[in-house]
């Protein structure tokens, strides 16, 4: 089996000065918190526990950790500490409780939601040399890792070994595996294998103060009292400092097939996903659709060949299991079947790995095809599958000719579509069009306003659009509880209260 989707997330290491984003400060009126400022001393004692070279003070050197991925938030940190043990990061985390210094922990710096950037001078926390694979049980499929493993790294190794990471997405050639827990990271798998609540069997942790939680069980059952690891899963950062992860890996399936098809509307995507369902039942592993927008901002932008002709939209479905004359046999029946009743146009079924990765390569770089086009709003919302693509009309119709295009992409499986608006450049106009709109309308139909990306610097404000004001305060309590001096990445995921 080779490795499909070998797509890697290009980082920007240069910045000419006016390709720098606004500073987040600015563009968002932020006020910073009363927190301490790094004097010599505190680089001192960094040097003195990690070493000089894991120290990053230079401007230049520093300038790629204060600007995320989609280049829309820019922090002001002077100081980045990339340890290499748990033992370094609770000794930097007592330092800096002690000191009132903020900390930002950053993984692959790949989310999409502003968090895993300074807002001011916070120190970066960078994992990339936490990036050891501790062990794997063969038979129970259990691997047990280092926070800063790389996706893409972790799922080739276990591939060697007839595994396969639960979790998959276009970031993995840089994300990490902390940084997958820590956003509660979705993806292309978990129609699948599930979230990361069931996969991740345990974790160690730091809290703010320094303490390490070892929590790195490799059970699957153990109910003793409170499931603290799902404390650190999702909460982006915020509660603690994932520091290892342990994380149940299925089986390799031992036959993949994939199918491309055309559609002509978004309810006849609904009615081959109900067939999808019967018809491929336990072999389904993915089913994924993309309107005409998305796809063909992707073959203009990127020069990616798409393997059929225009349709108003896409579905990608891909099944895994264990028989590849049967299972491919079972998708092509299905592509007859859909193409007799009229709801596939035209489609193409593969389980050939180059061809399957070009259909892949198509699907997931759609994200970063959006970038080419100027400045991209992101959402990532979760709703009723009836009313999943109702929203993506709705705006194009709002915004007019002030958006260059608006489209939609997504997960059908679960619920969770991707609406990207594009424009020349960042807007505040269009912001105000678009926000808090797109949330009231979430909310409306009961969905919620991230379904997988997190909730970051970009959403706090939006939260109490899917959380009441009950969990809110318990959210709070929580924080206080485990950061009481709200040094672990502040300005992110709470409101203030
Ligand atoms: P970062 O971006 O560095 O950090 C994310 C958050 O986690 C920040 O709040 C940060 O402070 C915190 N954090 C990072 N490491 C730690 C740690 N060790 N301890 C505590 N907190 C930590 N996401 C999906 O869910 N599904 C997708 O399909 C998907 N596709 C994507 C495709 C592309 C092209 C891109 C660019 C992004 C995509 N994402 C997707 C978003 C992103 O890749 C995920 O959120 C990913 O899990 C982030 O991992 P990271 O290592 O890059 O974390």
């Amino acid at each position: 089996m080779t490795n499909l989707k070998s797509f890697k997330v290009v980082k920007q290491v240069r910045y000419a000065s006016q390709l720098l984003p606004q500073l987040s400060s600015e563009k968002y009126k932020v006020t910073r918190k009363l927190f301490g400022h790094i004097r010599s001393s505190d680089i001192d004692y960094f040097k003195e526990i990690l070493s000089a070279d894991r120290v990053l003070t230079e401007e230049s050197d520093v300038l790629p950790y204060n600007i995320d991925w989609i280049k829309n938030c820019r922090g002001q940190s002077k100081l980045v500490l990339k340890p290499k043990t748990t033992q370094e990061v609770s000794f930097i985390l007592k330092y800096c409780n002690e000191k009132r210094l903020a900390v930002c922990p950053q993984g692959g710096n790949t989310g999409l939601v502003g968090g895993s950037v300074p807002v001011f001078d916070e120190i970066v926390l960078s994992f990339g040399l936490m990036n050891k694979i501790i062990s794997l049980d063969e038979l129970s499929g259990v691997l047990v890792c280092e926070t800063g493993c790389v996706l893409e790294n972790l799922d080739n190794y276990v591939r060697e070994r007839k595994l396969i990471m639960p979790l998959d997405l276009g970031a993995k050639g840089s994300c990490q595996i902390g940084g997958n827990v820590s956003t509660n990271a979705g993806g292309l798998r978990l129609l699948r294998y599930g979230n990361l609540h069931g996969s991740v069997l345990g974790v160690e942790a730091v809290k703010a103060d320094g303490t390490v939680i070892d929590c790195l069980r490799t059970l699957k059952k153990d109910n003793t009292g409170y499931h603290l690891k799902h404390l650190f899963i999702g909460s982006e950062g915020t509660l603690g400092v994932v520091t290892k992860v342990a994380i149940h890996c299925p089986a390799l399936p031992k036959a993949v097939s994939v199918g491309f098809f055309g559609v002509e509307n978004f309810n006849n995507i609904l009615r081959l996903y109900a067939s999808a369902k019967s018809s491929l039942g336990e072999i389904l592993s993915a089913f994924e659709m993309a309107d005409n927008d998305s796809i063909s901002s992707t073959v203009k932008n990127l020069k990616l060949p798409n393997p059929i002709s225009d349709y108003p939209f896409y579905v990608l479905v891909e099944t895994s299991g264990s028989d590849e004359a049967h299972d491919a046999e079972k998708l092509t029946r299905f592509l007859e079947k859909e193409m007799d009743s009229g709801l596939i146009m035209d489609g193409t079924v593969t389980s050939e790995p180059a061809k399957m990765q070009t259909i892949w390569n198509l699907r997931e770089n759609i994200a970063s095809a959006g970038l080419l086009d100027g400045y991209v709003f992101k959402y990532d919302v979760s709703l009723p599958l009836t009313s999943y693509y109702n929203l993506v009309p709705l705006l194009r119709q709002k915004l007019g000719p002030m958006a260059t295009k608006v489209y939609g992409y997504g997960h059908v499986g679960d619920g969770n579509i991707h609406i990207n608006v594009t424009v020349p450049k960042y807007s505040k106009e269009v912001s105000s069009m678009l926000e808090p709109f797109i949330f009231e309308e979430v909310a409306k139909l009961r969905g919620s306003i991230s379904a997988e990306h997190g909730v970051g610097f970009r959403k706090p404000h939006y939260i109490h659009y899917s959380k009441d004001a009950t969990a809110l305060l318990l959210m709070n309590q929580l924080k206080q509880l485990m950061d009481p001096n709200g040094i672990l990445n502040p300005y992110k995921v709470l409101p203030d209260v």
